[in-house]
């Protein structure tokens, strides 16, 4: 290793390898339940043909190579489970364009969520990203690899769908385009071409390094609403949420139930937040919304919330603080999510599952849902928290996360940014020729195995 590291210094520079204990304990874990995996030294490339230098000599050396950026997946798809080096993105940071008329940007590989934010937010008000609930350091690129979702995802999707295209350095050293910039200087999108974004989408850093990426990006409106549905019975949700879609107003819904506080305990809640550029247009988009679901307001079922401005605020913060509150909830650092992507009609028996397990576990917990495009999908999470410094408190998170991760594919959804365990859980309910031919398109990718090796693998 020590020659590695003296190779890997003359690619980026001292300061930026590291193989000190205290560097490799801090990038042994995230805030997840998955135990520690030391990996032998981190490397903070600083350009694409530095990554590209790094990944020859990987191979050259059959040194594993995980790829990081904000390192907040909490799943732990970040741990060096062979050793190896950790590949921190972060110092990849530059947004290269904006197009303000076909509304993309690009920007580099370690690029986080608060920097576009910002940069937006100061040259060009106009326009706006889909942002997540991470905390702001969390990466484009980090998110996009594993189809992530945020506030925009009702009019856009998942993050992935809103991907126009990326440079990617592949395992064995290639820089490679994927979408109109493989082909023009435009990157607008991934049509009209064969589409291999899929090659790096979900593949949890096993198949290439992003280091370039394009975004597409939405109108800032002036004026920025959100309305809060109640309703006590989860049977009515999935045909609430496809009267609320179906009026294709709102940019973000996201159904949330917990327990605490004692008010919120037993309804189901739906933010839904929408905005303008006028005051009449948001009225306008505020009364489809509310007619949409008036035979629940008629019948008594449901109502939507009023609320004073300064609680409306809070909602409408992004990202929301508040899971990130929750996540601390118990003390000592440690929080998981557990994330499935289903149907919307499933949403009866996943909230019902979640109640039954955490009762079950005795686990702090707080469920909710992204709803994903126009009612096409949801991303319906269970978090539980857990003090990382009581190891029976932990345990009993994981054996929740575990047995919610069953439950969801039991009833046909499937695990989201799956851990090892739950990655066993999907590889042994996937069609034999699927998992097949992703190990052979991971063979040709990366012959040497050197991709966050022990993701994505049958144990
Ligand atoms: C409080 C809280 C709220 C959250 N809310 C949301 C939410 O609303 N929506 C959401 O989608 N997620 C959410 N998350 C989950 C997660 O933090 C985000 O998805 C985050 O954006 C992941 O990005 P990251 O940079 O931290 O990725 P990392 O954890 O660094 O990496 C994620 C995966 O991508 C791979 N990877 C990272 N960078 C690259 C690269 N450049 N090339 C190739 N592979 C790469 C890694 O190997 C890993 O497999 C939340 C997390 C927390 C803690």
């Amino acid at each position: 290793m020590t020659e590695v590291i003296k190779r890997l210094k003359a690619i980026v520079g001292d300061r930026f390898v590291s193989a000190e204990p205290e560097e490799r304990y801090l990038y042994s874990m995230d805030q997840g339940t998955m135990p520690p995996a030391e990996p032998d030294m981190v490397v903070m490339p600083g350009s694409t043909e530095e990554v590209s230098e790094i990944m020859r000599l990987a191979n050259e050396y059959q040194v594993p190579v995980v790829p990081m950026g904000g390192g907040l997946v909490l799943s732990g798809l970040t741990r060096a489970l062979k050793g190896g080096m950790i590949l921190d993105m972060k110092r990849m940071n530059r947004i290269t364009e904006v197009n303000p008329k076909s509304r993309y940007a690009v920007v580099e590989g370690g690029t986080s969520q608060g920097m576009l934010q910002a940069y937006l937010k100061k040259h060009h008000p106009e326009l706006k990203h889909s942002m997540p609930d991470a905390p702001p350091i969390a990466t484009l690129a980090g998110n996009v690899c594993i189809h992530g979702s945020g506030h925009l995802s009702v009019l856009g999707g998942f993050h992935s769908d809103m991907l126009t295209g990326m440079e990617v350095v592949l395992p064995t050293g290639e820089i490679v385009r994927t979408g109109s910039c493989s082909v023009s200087a435009d990157w607008f999108g991934k049509a009209p071409l064969p589409d291999l974004s899929g090659l790096f989408m979900g593949w949890s850093g096993t198949t290439g390094i992003v280091t370039r990426l394009g975004i597409k990006l939405f109108p800032n409106y002036r004026h920025n609403d959100l309305l809060i549905f109640v309703t006590e019975d989860p049977r009515d949700m999935p045909d609430v949420i496809a009267r609320l879609t179906s009026t294709q107003v709102a940019e973000d819904m996201t159904p949330w139930m917990t327990p605490k506080p004692e008010w919120a305990r037993g309804f189901m809640h739906i933010n839904i937040a929408y905005g303008a550029h006028s005051k009449e247009e948001l009225t306008f988009k505020r009364n489809l919304l509310q007619i949409s679901v008036k035979d629940y307001i008629d019948n008594k079922s449901g109502g939507f919330l009023p609320m004073p401005p300064p609680q409306k605020g809070r909602f409408m913060q992004l990202p929301s603080p508040d899971l990130a509150r929750f996540a601390d909830v118990r003390k000592g650092g440690g929080f998981e999510y557990v994330g499935a992507i289903m149907a919307i009609e499933h949403f009866p028996e996943a909230y019902q599952a979640g109640v039954r397990i955490a009762e079950k576990h005795d686990v702090s917990y707080s469920m909710g849902a992204r709803i994903v495009g126009a009612g096409h999908a949801m991303m319906f999470f269970y978090a539980y928290a857990f003090n990382r410094a009581d190891p029976e408190d932990m345990a009993r998170a994981q054996h929740a996360l575990e047995e919610t991760n069953s439950a969801a594919l039991d009833m046909g959804g499937i695990p989201w940014k799956a851990e090892l365990p739950a990655q066993q859980k999907i590889i042994e309910k996937m069609a034999p020729e699927t998992f097949a031919l992703m190990n052979r398109i991971r063979h040709t990718l990366d012959p040497n195995h050197i991709m966050n090796p022990g993701n994505w693998e049958r144990a």
